[in-house]
C-alpha cells in the first residue's frame, strides 16, 4: 500500500460528508447557508454517481423513479428544499385516484378514517376485517418514553386481522418490514404520544387522524417533473460542495485538530482532514466507521437490520388499468408481489399515453427473491399483477427490474432511545454527527430534516470554535 496523499486547504474550515445521498446532500446545503461561501463542504460518495436511494431513469420515454418516487409533501422539509433549490415550479401533485387493497382476488376500497391502517372505528373496516375493541383497563397503553412493537399494539387491541390485512401492508410498502419488529414510536411518532393519554387504540387514532376540512385538501405527497433526481442535482448545485464520486470512506480517526479519514481504493488511499464530520451512510458502514471511534454508538448502529427489495416496471401501450394509483395486498395473500403503482394514473405529469406500472416484491426475510435473474422477476411480476388485476395483461414495451439490497432500515422497539445513547456517546467527541434513514426516519423528508439538523449541530460549534 502506498503511503496516503493528504488534500486539504489551510485556514479554511472543512467539513467532510460522507454519503451523497438526499440526507448528505441536504446537510451539504445547509452547511453552505450556515458556514457562508469560504468554507470547504466535501461531499464523499463512494458510488459513481449521487442520490444513493433516489434514481431517475429514462423508461419507455418517461423520467421513471427506480427508487423514491415521492416524498411527503405533509411535512414541510422536502417541499421547502425542492423551493430553496429552485425546482419550487417542477413540484407535482398526484391524481385523485387511491390506493386499493387487493383481497380475495378483488381490488377493494381502502376504508376511510384509519391511521396507517389502524381504523379509528372497528364499524369502518368491518369489510375488510374482523375488528372488536379488546377492553382495557383504563390506563395509557404507553408509559412514557416507552416502546412497543406495531404488531403487539394492534393484535392485542383490535385483533390479528386488523393487522395482516390493513396495517401490514401499509407498512409493508414503506419498510417492507415484519410489523411484530416495528416500533410505534419510530415507524408512527404521533400515535406513541398520543397512546400515553389514552387507554384505547381508536381513541388515540381518533386524536391524532387529520380532521376532515371544508376547503380543498392539502396533497400529503408530491414529486418533482422529470424525476426526485433533479432534486439531488439541484441541491448539490445549490451547496457548491465538492464532490468526490468514487470515493469510498474507510477509516474515521480523531486527532487533537479535528478528524483525518482515509478514503479511496485500498492501494492508493487519500488522506482527508476535517474540522468536523457527518456521516450520512446506511447503518452497517457508519457502525464500521465508528467502530474505534465510539463503540457504544457502533453497536446501536449495527443493530439496525435492513430489508431488501425488488422493483418491475413495466411500460404498456394498451391496457385498460382500474382508476386507482395502485394495489398493496397483505403477506396471506401468498403473493410475491406486495404492491404496485400505477404510475401513470397516480401522476397525471407522466402523461397516460403509455401506462407504467411499478410492482414491488420482497418483505424482510424474503432475500432469497433478489437472487432470481431479472427475466424470472419480470415474469413473475407480470403473471401475478394480471392476477391482482383479474386481467390477461398484454406483453409490455418496455421491462426493467431493480434490485435494492439492504435498503430499508427496521427500526425495531427501542430504536429511537438506542440511537439517542448513541448521539450522546458520540458527544463527547467534538464535531461528529450521524445522519440519515438509518437513524432518524426512513422517508425522504425525514432524512433531509435528519441531514439538516447534523448540519446545524456541526455549523454551530464550528463557528464557536472560530470565534
Ligand atoms: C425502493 C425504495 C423506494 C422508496 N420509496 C420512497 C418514497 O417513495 N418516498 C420516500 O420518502 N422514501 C422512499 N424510500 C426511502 C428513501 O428513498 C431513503 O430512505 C432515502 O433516500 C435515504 O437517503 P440517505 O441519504 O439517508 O441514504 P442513501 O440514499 O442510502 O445514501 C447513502 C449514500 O452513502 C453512500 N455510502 C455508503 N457507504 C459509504 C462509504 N463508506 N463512503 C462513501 N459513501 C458511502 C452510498 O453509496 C449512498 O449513496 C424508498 C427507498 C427504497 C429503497
Amino acid at each position: 500500500m502506498t503511503p496516503a496523499r493528504v488534500t486539504g486547504t489551510p485556514g479554511r474550515t472543512r467539513v467532510l460528508i460522507v454519503g451523497g445521498g438526499i440526507t448528505g446532500l441536504a446537510a451539504a446545503h445547509r452547511l453552505r447557508e450556515r458556514l457562508g461561501p469560504d468554507a470547504e463542504i466535501i461531499v464523499a460518495e463512494q458510488a459513481m454517481r449521487l442520490g444513493g436511494k433516489i434514481h431517475t431513469v429514462d423508461f419507455a420515454g418517461r423520467p421513471v423513479e427506480t427508487g423514491a418516487e415521492s416524498l411527503l409533501a405533509a411535512r414541510p422539509e422536502a417541499i421547502g428544499l425542492a423551493e430553496a433549490v429552485g425546482l419550487g415550479d417542477a413540484i407535482v401533485y398526484p391524481s385523485d385516484a387511491k390506493p386499493a387493497l387487493s383481497l380475495g382476488g378483488e381490488l377493494l376500497d381502502f376504508p376511510a378514517g384509519h391511521m396507517m391502517g389502524i381504523p379509528g372505528d372497528p364499524a369502518d373496516v368491518a369489510a375488510i376485517a374482523n375488528a372488536k375493541e379488546r377492553p382495557d383497563n383504563g390506563l395509557p397503553i404507553l408509559e412514557p418514553g416507552a416502546d412497543m412493537s406495531v404488531g403487539a399494539l394492534v393484535r392485542s387491541r383490535l385483533g390479528d386481522e386488523v393487522l395482516d390485512r390493513l396495517v401490514a401492508p401499509m407498512l409493508g410498502g414503506v419498510y417492507a418490514g415484519d410489523v411484530d419488529r416495528l416500533s410505534v414510536r419510530a415507524v408512527m411518532p404521533q400515535l406513541a404520544a398520543a397512546l400515553e393519554r389514552h387507554a384505547r387504540l381508536t381513541d388515540a387514532v381518533n386524536e391524532i387522524k387529520r380532521p376532515p376540512s371544508d376547503g380543498p385538501r392539502k396533497p400529503v405527497f408530491a414529486t418533482v417533473d422529470g424525476g426526485l433526481e433533479r432534486l439531488v442535482t439541484a441541491t448539490s448545485a445549490s451547496a457548491r460542495a465538492e464532490i468526490r464520486l468514487g470515493m469510498t470512506v474507510r477509516e474515521l480517526r480523531q486527532t487533537p485538530y479535528g478528524w483525518e479519514v482515509i478514503a479511496g481504493p485500498v492501494p492508493d488511499p487519500i488522506k482527508i482532514k476535517a474540522d468536523a464530520v457527518i456521516l450520512a451512510v446506511p447503518a452497517s458502514p457508519a457502525a464500521v466507521l465508528l467502530r474505534a471511534v465510539e463503540p457504544q454508538a457502533a453497536a446501536a448502529l449495527s443493530g439496525v437490520a435492513y430489508a431488501s427489495v425488488a422493483l418491475a416496471a413495466f411500460a404498456f401501450d394498451r391496457v385498460d388499468l382500474p382508476e386507482r394509483s395502485g394495489f398493496l395486498t397483505p403477506a396471506s395473500e401468498g403473493k410475491t408481489v406486495k404492491a404496485a403503482t400505477f404510475a401513470s394514473k397516480k401522476w397525471p405529469h407522466l402523461g397516460r399515453r403509455r401506462q407504467i406500472v411499478r410492482v414491488s416484491m420482497g418483505r424482510l426475510g424474503e432475500e432469497a427473491l433478489l437472487q432470481y435473474d431479472d427475466p424470472t422477476l419480470a415474469k413473475t411480476a407480470l403473471r401475478e399483477l394480471g392476477e391482482h388485476l383479474g386481467m390477461r395483461l398484454p406483453d409490455p414495451v418496455e421491462q426493467r427490474v431493480d434490485r435494492w439490497g439492504g435498503a430499508l432500515p427496521q427500526y425495531t422497539p427501542g430504536h429511537d432511545a438506542r440511537i439517542a445513547a448513541a448521539r450522546e456517546a458520540l458527544g463527547v467527541h467534538r464535531n461528529i454527527a450521524i445522519a440519515g434513514a438509518a437513524v432518524d426516519g426512513v422517508g425522504i423528508a425525514a432524512c433531509i430534516a435528519s441531514g439538516q439538523r447534523a448540519a446545524d449541530t456541526i455549523a454551530a460549534t464550528v463557528v464557536a470554535a472560530d470565534r
